[in-house]
């Protein structure tokens, strides 16, 4: 028998990072984001998904979901906006993790909602429902998209008042951003906050609008 035969295979590489959670924020019950560690070699372009995970109870496969991106291609930390399904698979779960805790990632990113996809054109329109937003959340805070387009308009659309989560961040917050917040801040074309419903309505379908304007 050869030393060959002896020897144990070499192990195979994971297909998953397992990354640190670093931050979590709980906007409803049935609405979170959470904040990861970026490995080193991992990059993406804005807009793209990849499978996120925990691992399998009692020894299982590990259970894992497609989830956009929601930071942008540049930032040290990766960004999710994630749905609390009841008695979904993975969310009844992640929707409890904590910082400290470990989720698991896939290693290939991929999508099409990515500005290579697009002509270009005067204005940007960024309209995504629940958390469909996370995609437009990682264009709208790159800075080659406001290289691309004259003016970006994001519009987001919920059931419930309370799940415009980030609208504190597109009618304020954006405009502080370092590298994108001079071209956000520039005039809108009506009050972004307009456009969302008061909260005594708390079940109409809200829609909010932040805009750039050139
Ligand atoms: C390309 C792609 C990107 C995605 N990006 C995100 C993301 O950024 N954030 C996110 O929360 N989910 C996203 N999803 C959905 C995600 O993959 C899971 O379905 C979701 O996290 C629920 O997982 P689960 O195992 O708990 O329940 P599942 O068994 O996967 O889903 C149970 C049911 O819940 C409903 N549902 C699932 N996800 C959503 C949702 N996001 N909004 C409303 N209803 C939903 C559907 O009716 C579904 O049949 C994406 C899916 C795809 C295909």
């Amino acid at each position: 028998m050869t030393d060959a035969a002896l020897s144990p295979p070499p192990a195979r590489p994971s297909a998953f990072h397992e990354l640190e959670v670093l931050w979590v924020h709980h906007w409803t019950p049935q609405l979170f984001s959470f904040r990861v560690a970026r490995p080193d070699d991992f990059r993406f372009r804005s807009g793209e998904f990849v499978m996120i995970g925990l691992p399998g109870e009692d020894g299982g496969k590990p259970v894992l979901r497609a989830y956009s991106i929601a930071s942008p291609c540049w930032d040290e930390q990766l960004e999710f906006l994630s749905i609390a399904v009841p008695d979904g698979p993975l969310t009844s779960r992640l929707v409890n993790i904590k910082p400290g805790d470990s989720v698991l990632m896939g290693k290939k990113p991929t999508g099409t909602l990515v500005l290579d996809a697009l002509t270009g054109g005067d204005t940007l329109w960024l309209i995504g429902t629940g958390t469909g937003l996370a995609p437009w959340l990682s264009v709208a805070r790159d800075p080659d998209t406001y290289a691309r387009f004259g003016r970006v308009i994001v519009c987001h659309t919920v059931r419930n008042v309370a799940d415009l989560g980030y609208r504190d961040f597109f009618t304020s917050g954006i405009h502080d951003d370092p590298l994108i917040g001079e071209e956000a801040a520039a005039p809108a074309p009506s009050s972004p906050t307009s456009a969302c419903p008061p909260a005594s309505r708390p079940s109409a379908t809200a829609s909010c609008c932040a805009a750039q304007w050139p």
